[in-house]
């Protein structure tokens, strides 16, 4: 199951926050979604996850439209936003079995204890959400999403308010999602993170692409010409502020 975004337009009001926007993610690939704040990268999520209707365009989810199949499209996909929005008299567990019984997963239980686990949540099963950190508070999130196994992952932000242990657990479990075919499109502001696990990188740029490549061939497009040049230099370099060569 594919993410296919063809011609994403989204305005609020006057203000145009994604125009022209059109990119791919296959089956196994992790895509980095990276730009400064207010790039249009949320927006975008947002727009891939059925939560905003696109003012114009299409995205395609496992081939179903998320405006004309939105059922059909979101039963493929996992949205995980950066604000880790819970239901407050619900514990970590009835988070996991609502998910189950709206989803219809029927082993959510037997799905729930290795994914608790992998996520460094056990023993916390019980604990309401007011009981919880930020950063678990985020895991049970991504847990909610995970536990449906679903072959589209959208996360925005997904290493904020984690740990040094818990990004680096985050990042193995991202990865382990893509080996298993899952098409993950990640947004970040991360750059070596982002550089070490994501096949390809999407820029944002002002509400548009400004390019769609491996670090590699970014490298070349914005004339870094070292083969060791990192996400780090060639944003810096896109939003215009590296130092020209020769200059302090
Ligand atoms: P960040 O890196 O800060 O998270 P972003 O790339 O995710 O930024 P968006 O949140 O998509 O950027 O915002 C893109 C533009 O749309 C910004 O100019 C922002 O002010 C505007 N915007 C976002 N949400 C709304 C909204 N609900 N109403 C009006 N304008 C909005």
């Amino acid at each position: 199951m594919s993410i296919s975004v063809e011609g994403l337009r989204r305005t609020y009001g006057d203000l145009t926050a994604v125009q022209y926007l059109s990119f791919k993610v296959s089956p196994g690939e992790i895509v980095g979604l990276i730009g400064p704040n207010g790039a249009g990268k949320t927006t975008t999520l947002r727009a891939l996850a059925g939560i905003l209707r696109p003012t114009a365009g299409r995205v395609l989810i496992g081939g179903f439209d998320i405006v004309e199949q939105p059922l059909d499209a979101r039963r493929q996909l996992a949205f995980m936003p950066d604000e880790p929005h819970l239901f407050e008299y619900l514990t970590v567990e009835e988070h996991l079995r609502l998910i189950g019984r709206l989803y219809g997963v029927a082993d959510v239980d037997a799905r729930a204890q290795p994914l608790l686990e992998e996520l460094e949540l056990v023993g916390k099963q019980q604990a309401l959400p007011g009981e919880l950190s930020r950063g678990m508070k985020q895991k049970v999130v991504i847990a909610c999403g995970l536990v449906r196994n679903p072959p589209v992952l959208l996360f925005d932000e997904p290493l904020t308010g984690l740990d040094p242990i818990g990004i680096r657990r985050m990042r193995d479990t991202i990865v382990r999602r893509a080996r298993n075919g899952a098409a993950v499109l990640l947004s970040s502001h991360m750059l070596p993170l982002v550089q070490e696990v994501c096949t390809r990188v999407v820029i944002m740029y002002r509400g548009r692409k400004f390019a769609d490549g491996t670090v590699q061939e970014l490298a070349e497009r914005v004339e870094l010409h070292q083969a060791d040049s990192t996400l780090e230099e060639i944003f810096l370099r896109i939003t215009g502020h590296d130092a020209p060569a020769g200059e302090a």
